[in-house]
């Protein structure tokens, strides 16, 4: 089972109130083979919402404010339905300060537990996507 950023399977859930639907991402769901999750909003911020940013360990909205412990509690829910949904495997959307796969705070989380974390700009890479996750979805 894979757990996916929800904005990906076409969900409005992201800063903006919109999404960044990914094909690949939504056939997977579709399949029953995937599960969507927002951990910004699984950490009790609304649709929409001031965009923020990571400075050190910690991140504020472009207004100051100090969301840290929503992302930290929005990544514990996530990783928490990841776990009994027994994801080994993780497609979270590029460039986002919860999902971003190098540097967010719920892929970090997750990659501490074991889970192995891609981006949607990942599965461009035909090879990738077959051998990662076509092969292992199950
Ligand atoms: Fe998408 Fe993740 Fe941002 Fe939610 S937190 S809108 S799932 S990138």
């Amino acid at each position: 089972m894979i757990i996916v950023s929800a904005c990906l399977a076409g969900i409005n859930c992201n800063y903006k109130g919109q999404s960044k639907p990914c094909e690949k991402v939504i056939e997977l769901i579709k399949e029953g083979k995937a599960i969507p999750v927002c951990p910004e909003t699984l950490g009790g911020l609304s649709i929409p919402r001031a965009p923020a940013k990571q400075k050190g360990n910690k991140v504020f909205t472009n207004h100051g404010k100090d969301v840290t412990a929503n992302f930290i509690r929005g990544a514990e829910e996530g990783l928490r339905i990841a776990k009994l949904a027994d994801c080994k495997i993780a497609i979270l959307k590029a460039r986002s300060p919860s999902c971003d796969s190098d540097k967010g705070v719920f892929a970090r989380l997750l990659k501490r537990n074991g889970i192995k974390v891609f981006s949607e700009e990942d599965l461009e890479d035909e090879k990738l996507y077959q051998k990662e996750i076509i092969e292992k979805k199950d």
